[in-house]
C-alpha cells in the first residue's frame, strides 16, 4: 500500500537527495560528442596544425604546473590513452558502457556471473527518472539506497555499504566526479595543507584528463572508481552495470597503473543487483552519511550549501560523531564546489579531531591490488604520518590485464569456462561488519562470501586471491 506514495516521493524529494547533477553530465556528454566530431574533422584535414597549437602536456609533473583554468581544460592527446582508444580497448567515453567491443575473456567473465546476479529488474531511466517505477517501499526488497538510503543488503552474501567510519570524531574526506580538468590549484592547496582525500574518478574523465588523474595518485590521494559514464546504475542492464564498473576500473588501471577496489555509485543509486556485480568485480561500495549538496550550487544558493557544511561542522563540535566518524559527500565537480572545498577545509580541521581519506580511517594500508602503494594506518595518520609510499603512475598503451580479487582465495586466470557459484550457494552470511561500525577492518575488496567459488576450469595458478582477465 505504500508503493504509490513511494513513487511520488521518489520523483520528488528523496530523489533530489541523491548525489550529483545529471544536467551537468548531460552537458558534458554533449560537449564530448561535439568535440569528438570536431576532432574527426580535424583528423581528416589539418591535424598537423591542430597538434601544433595544442599545449605541450607530456607527463604528470609538467601538466601539474599549469594553473590557468582555460589552458588546463583545453583538450589534449596523451599517446598511451590515444593508442588504447584507437585499438578499441574502451567503449565510447560518456556513453553507457556495454560489452559489444569487449575481449572474449571479459565477456566470458560477465556471462559466468550473469546467472547468479540477483534477479532484480532495472529501475527507471539512466537519467534518473524513477516516476514509473512500481517499487514496494514497505519492504524495500532490493535495499535500494535511492529509496530510503538502505545500506545493509537484503541479498545473501553481500557486503554492507561503507557509509560511515568506525573511528570517532573523524571527517572522511571525499571528492567525487574528478579528475576535473582545472583541479591543479585545488590539488596544490591540498598539498600545502598536507591533506589527502579519497577521490572518486569517473572513467570517462580519466581518459579525457589522464595526466590530471595521474596527479591524484602522485599526490597520495586514495583513488576509487565512480563508474564509466556517471549514470543511475539501478536503471542499467546487468551487462551495462558490469561494463560501467569494469571499464572504470580498467581506465584507472591503464592510466594510473593501479587496480582500485572501491567505488561510489553516482547519485548513491545502488541496489542489491548492482552491489552484487560490484562485489564480484572486487569493488567495495562506498556511500556517505552526510551530504553537503555542493553539486546543487547551480540551483541552491552558496549560502545554503555553506549552511549544510556548517551543520555537519556543528555536529563535529557537539559530539554527534563521538561514536562513529562521518563520510561526507563533496565534489571537485566545478569551480564552485572546489572553492567551497577550500573555504571549508580549515573549518573542518577545526571542528573535527581527524580529517582522513576513507581507506586510511579503515586501516586499509594497501588499497590497490598492486603492491608498492602503501598508505598509513589510522594510528599512523593521527600520529602525523600523512605521507604515502607509492610507485609513480604508469600508463600503458598496450592492453593490460586486470586482476579481479576473489573472496575465496582461489587462484587462476580467467578462461571462458570459469563460472561463479551463486551467492546463495556460497555465502555463509552477510558481512554484518559493514553497518554502523563502518565496514570491515581493511578488508575492502576481499568480500566474505558472495563473489563465490570458481566452480569450473580455473586455468593456471597465478597468485593468491586473484584472477587475471586479459583484455
Ligand atoms: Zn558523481
Amino acid at each position: 500500500m505504500h508503493s504509490s506514495l513511494a513513487l511520488a516521493v521518489l520523483a520528488g524529494a528523496a530523489f533530489a537527495s541523491a548525489c550529483g547533477d545529471e544536467k551537468h553530465f548531460q552537458r558534458v556528454r554533449r560537449a564530448a560528442a561535439s568535440s569528438a566530431a570536431a576532432s574527426r574533422t580535424v583528423a581528416a584535414g589539418t591535424s598537423a596544425a591542430a597538434a601544433a597549437t595544442a599545449p605541450s602536456r607530456t607527463d604528470e609533473a609538467s601538466n601539474a604546473q599549469i594553473t590557468n583554468a582555460a589552458e588546463e581544460c583545453t583538450p589534449y592527446s596523451y599517446p598511451p590513452v590515444a593508442a588504447l582508444q584507437a585499438a578499441g580497448v574502451f567503449p565510447e567515453i560518456w556513453e553507457i558502457a556495454n560489452l559489444s567491443t569487449a575481449q572474449p575473456d571479459v565477456t566470458a567473465l560477465f556471462q559466468s556471473l550473469n546467472g547468479s546476479i540477483p534477479n532484480i529488474a532495472p529501475k527507471g531511466t539512466p537519467a534518473g527518472d524513477f516516476s514509473g517505477v512500481n517499487y514496494d517501499g514497505a519492504t524495500d526488497p532490493d535495499c535500494w539506497w535511492t529509496y530510503e538510503q538502505c545500506h545493509t543488503p537484503k541479498a545473501k552474501g553481500l557486503q554492507s555499504d561503507v557509509y560511515n567510519l568506525a573511528t570517532p570524531e573523524t571527517w572522511g574526506l571525499t571528492y567525487d566526479d574528478g579528475p576535473n580538468c582545472s583541479h591543479n590549484a585545488f590539488y596544490d592547496y591540498l598539498q600545502d595543507q598536507k591533506q589527502k582525500a579519497t577521490m572518486f574518478y569517473i572513467g570517462s574523465n580519466v581518459l579525457d584528463w589522464p595526466l590530471e588523474a595521474q596527479r591524484g595518485l602522485t599526490d597520495g590521494h586514495e583513488i576509487c572508481a565512480h563508474t564509466w559514464s556517471h549514470r543511475y546504475m539501478t536503471a542499467l542492464t546487468n551487462e551495462q552495470v558490469f561494463a560501467e564498473l569494469y571499464y572504470s576500473k580498467k581506465a584507472i588501471k591503464d592510466v594510473l597503473g593501479v587496480t582500485v577496489q572501491c567505488w561510489r555509485p553516482p547519485y548513491g543509486d545502488v541496489d542489491d543487483r548492482v552491489r552484487y556485480i560490484a562485489q564480484s568485480l572486487g569493488m567495495q561500495t562506498i556511500i556517505w552519511s552526510d551530504n553537503t549538496f555542493d553539486y546543487n550550487i547551480a540551483t541552491l544558493s552558496r549560502a545554503t550549501i555553506e549552511g549544510n557544511y556548517n551543520e555537519i561542522l556543528n555536529g563535529g563540535k557537539n559530539g554527534s560523531y563521538a561514536v562513529n566518524g562521518t563520510i561526507v559527500l563533496t565534489h571537485e565537480l566545478n569551480a564552485d564546489t572546489i572553492s567551497l572545498a577550500e573555504e571549508f577545509l580549515p573549518k573542518i580541521k577545526e571542528a573535527f579531531k581527524y580529517v582522513a581519506p576513507v581507506g586510511v580511517a579503515m586501516n586499509n594500508t594497501e588499497p590497490y591490488v598492486e603492491s608498492g602503494y602503501t598508505y598509513p594506518n589510522f594510528a599512523q595518520w593521527t600520529a602525523g604520518t600523512t605521507s604515502i609510499s607509492l610507485a609513480a603512475p604508469t600508463a600503458v598503451s598496450t592492453d593490460a590485464s586486470l586482476s579481479i580479487p576473489l573472496s575465496t582465495g582461489q587462484t587462476g586466470s580467467v578462461s571462458a569456462t570459469v563460472a561463479y557459484a551463486s551467492a546463495a550457494a556460497t555465502s555463509s552470511s552477510g558481512s554484518g561488519s559493514g553497518g554502523s561500525s563502518g565496514g570491515s577492518n581493511g578488508a575492502r575488496g576481499t568480500a566474505q562470501g558472495i563473489v563465490g567459488a570458481i566452480t569450473a576450469a580455473v586455468v593456471g595458478a597465478i597468485g593468491a586471491g586473484a584472477i587475471t582477465v586479459m583484455l
